[in-house]
């Protein structure tokens, strides 16, 4: 397991004004975690930012940990070759919303309390740095997007659905840009799951993209298996020595050998030839 980072682990000045502060079921505010790498002048290549802890988070004081949001934590170990380090995961809102009348329901957060908070995790992406950001659901959507041409914030009145499928760029304070995509909160998936698939496109491109593997976010139509490291070499040559036939054709890019230049599992030197 990665060694992880809990980051700025208390806001105060930014909850004066908030709702959610005076919310009797609010235990624990919920910092965003980081797994960070190393000597790469970032923390993170992929950082999701989701709208609000749950009931689990709430009480642990962990994000994206309760039933569903352990679904993205698994997806994300599988498709970054089995470790969250690189990863970061914060909310938009810290602190529980829950509605009032039923307390074991969640609701998402309103206006007020999605701009009191937002000073936090903008904070945050400072920090950390990203190659590129996931807002999961809507209420990351249009607390933190902002159109990539017009540079207009995002319709609130949108559906994710529609949203998704192009880049967008979150503006931290500092007056930079980070390069962002819309997808489905996966508590969403977890409700619908018709389209698991969907979502884990959206979140295999985003580590691609993270990875300059490819250029935009909306390249898409062509199906291809990205084979960059040495595990996924094996696995490569595992699966055409059982499942294709002597008609079958393989292309291989080959300028993609430098990612092989090291093992990515070992961190040793390559057992594989290196590009000249
Ligand atoms: S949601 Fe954010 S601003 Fe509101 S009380 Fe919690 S930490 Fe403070």
């Amino acid at each position: 397991m990665a060694e992880k980072f809990v980051l700025s682990p208390l806001a105060k000045k930014t909850c004066e004004h908030c709702p959610l502060k005076r919310s009797r079921f609010v235990r624990k505010q919920v910092p965003t975690e980081v797994y960070p790498l190393r000597g790469k002048g970032r923390m993170a290549d992929v950082m999701f930012i989701a709208e609000a802890p749950g009931r689990v988070e709430n009480e642990t004081g962990r994000p994206f940990i309760g039933g569903t949001g352990k679904i993205l934590r698994q997806l994300v170990h599988r498709i970054n070759d089995g470790t969250q380090r690189g990863v970061a995961y914060g909310n938009i809102v810290r602190c529980r919303p829950v509605d009032e009348d039923d307390v074991f329901k969640d609701r998402p957060p309103t206006k007020r309390e999605r701009d009191s908070c937002k000073r936090n995790i903008l904070r945050d992406v400072m920090k950390i740095n990203p190659s590129y950001i996931v807002l999961l659901g809507k209420s990351a959507a249009v607390g933190l997007a902002y159109d990539r041409v017009t540079g207009e914030p995002v319709d609130p009145k949108a559906k994710v659905f529609n949203l998704r499928g192009k880049e967008y760029i979150v503006k931290t304070p500092d007056g930079r840009e980070f390069p962002a995509i819309i997808t489905f909160h996966f508590a969403f998936i977890s409700r619908m799951p018709n389209m698991a698939g969907v979502f884990e496109e959206d979140i295999r491109r985003a580590f691609f993209r993270s990875r300059g593997l490819i250029s935009d976010y909306s390249e898409r139509g062509k199906p291809t298996v990205v084979v960059d490291t040495v595990p996924r070499v094996r696995s490569l040559l595992k699966h055409m020595a059982t499942k294709l036939g002597p008609d079958d054709v393989v292309a291989l890019a080959l300028h993609r050998l430098r990612w092989l230049d090291r093992d990515q599992t070992t961190g040793g030197p390559s057992p594989w030839p290196t590009c000249p």
